[in-house]
């Protein structure tokens, strides 16, 4: 892969007379079909006679958007400078979750979470906070390093915010904690998130009062479902929050309701302890065993989710997973077909109540923070295009190719679940 000042300098020799706002464009066409390609910017864009600006950027356009060049309007392809920072890479150096930091505002200073935290992590420092000072590390690698126990005020339930166009599953969140310990290329907080630090609420049973009397969307399915996971892995902290302690008893006294925790965690004593409940559904995030190894780091593989997934149905819950995101990579068919019969084989299958099927898609900010964070991903290289979100997706016949592929496939597999698919345009896929 070239680097940018080689290109640079390659473009200022091809094309001395560049305009700033042109050669911008040309440097990151060329740094990502190099990057893709393996391939010096000379094999990428060769001098030839009578090159000029447009016939360039032509050539490279095709070069990188071969599937979609010649269909997608010119607003479709998304070329922000690119602005490379070696020290915003992220550091994957394993290490366990121990905050070195623990801000508990005063409210909640009693409560059993602080209690937990403060006997868990008896060597960090707990500075005083007024709940109001900003707090956190500069750098996003470093989040886990501060913990914040708070008192959530506003944000207590909410539909979720799909985007507009799309068509909506009915999905309903309730935030219980914000930020992550694992490390998957693709997460949006990497961008979305201001605050270094995870927040975890200490005020759990504030966020369950407000779900009596509430009025709940619940889309495709039996009954509303209610989860949280938005802005965290659901079970990632629950030896910590024991979350799940208040969660399950109180979802198990309201069965015409639904909750969901949704994680890549293994951590699933609480939920053991608690007994199961058939309205409480623990759902896995789940991808080809190549990809979660190559691209969400931190994770347990797919064998030990499968793992854990068992263990929670044999107790009594009902299962979900979730494929997302889907990237179609080369040999991708087999791969994701094998995962899901890896699943069937591993769980109940009449005990899967949903799964849900998405290919990758993202905000245009996230493009730059994963190109810092991760200048060696692969996930990139997919022909992104600007579309009707203001979302980066696939081509459309790419995505219709692969819902059509793999939602029949996992609908003979698992027939009593509901399969449908995430974030995407509505007539898309069908719901189930
Ligand atoms: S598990 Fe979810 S929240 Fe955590 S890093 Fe991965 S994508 Fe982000």
């Amino acid at each position: 892969m070239a680097t940018v000042q080689e290109i640079s300098i390659y473009l200022d020799g091809l094309l001395p007379a560049l305009g700033i706002n042109k050669k911008r464009e040309l440097l990151r066409l060329i740094y990502e079909i190099s990057k893709r390609d393996g391939k010096s910017p000379v094999d990428v864009l060769p001098a030839e006679k009578n090159l000029n600006f447009e016939r360039a950027k032509k050539q490279l356009l095709l070069k990188r958007y071969p599937t979609s060049f010649s269909t997608a309007p010119k607003s479709a392809f998304y070329l922000p400078k690119l602005e490379l920072d070696p020290a915003q890479r992220a550091d994957l150096t394993p290490r366990p979750f121990y905050p070195q930091y623990i801000y508990i505002e005063e409210s909640v200073c009693e409560s059993g979470l602080a209690r937990r935290a403060r006997e868990k992590f008896p060597k960090a420092q707990f500075p005083s906070w007024d709940g109001k000072e900003m707090v956190g590390s500069d750098n996003f690698s470093r989040r886990t390093d501060t913990l914040v126990i708070h008192r959530e005020k506003y944000d207590f339930l909410k539909p979720c915010p799909c985007s507009s166009g799309n068509a909506g599953c009915g999905y309903n969140l309730i935030n219980l904690g914000f930020g992550c310990r694992f490390e998957c290329e693709y997460c949006f907080l990497q961008q979305y998130q201001n605050l270094h630090a995870i927040l975890l609420p200490a005020n759990v049973q504030d966020f369950l009062d407000k779900i009596d009397g509430a009025s709940f969307r619940k889309g495709p399915f039996d009954r509303p479902r209610i989860g949280s996971g938005e802005f965290t892995d659901s079970l990632v902290f629950d030896e910590l929050t024991q979350y799940s302690a208040q969660i399950v008893p109180f979802f198990r006294a309201r069965p015409h309701l639904q909750f969901e925790f949704k994680t890549k965690s293994v951590c699933i004593e609480g939920l053991l302890a608690q007994g199961g409940a058939e309205n409480v559904v623990v759902s896995w995030s789940v991808n080809a065993a190549q990809f979660i190894e190559r691209v969400e780091h931190f994770t347990p593989s797919l064998p030990q989710r499968l793992a854990a997934a068992a263990s929670v149905a044999q107790a009594g819950y009902r299962l979900g997973f979730h494929f997302d995101p889907v990237v179609p990579f080369a040999g991708w068919k087999e791969a994701y077909a094998q995962a899901a019969e890896q699943i069937a084989q591993s769980v109940p299958v009449d005990k899967v109540a949903w799964i849900s099927v998405g290919l990758l898609r993202f905000s245009r900010e996230l493009k730059k923070a994963v190109e810092n964070r991760f200048p060696d991903n692969s996930i990139l290289d997919g022909e992104f295009l600007l579309e009707f979100d203001g979302k980066m997706r696939y081509p459309e016949s790419l995505r219709q190719e692969a819902y059509a592929y793999f939602v029949p496939l996992l609908r003979k597999l698992f027939p009593k679940a509901v399969v449908y698919v995430c974030m995407e345009k509505a007539g898309m896929c069908p719901l189930a």
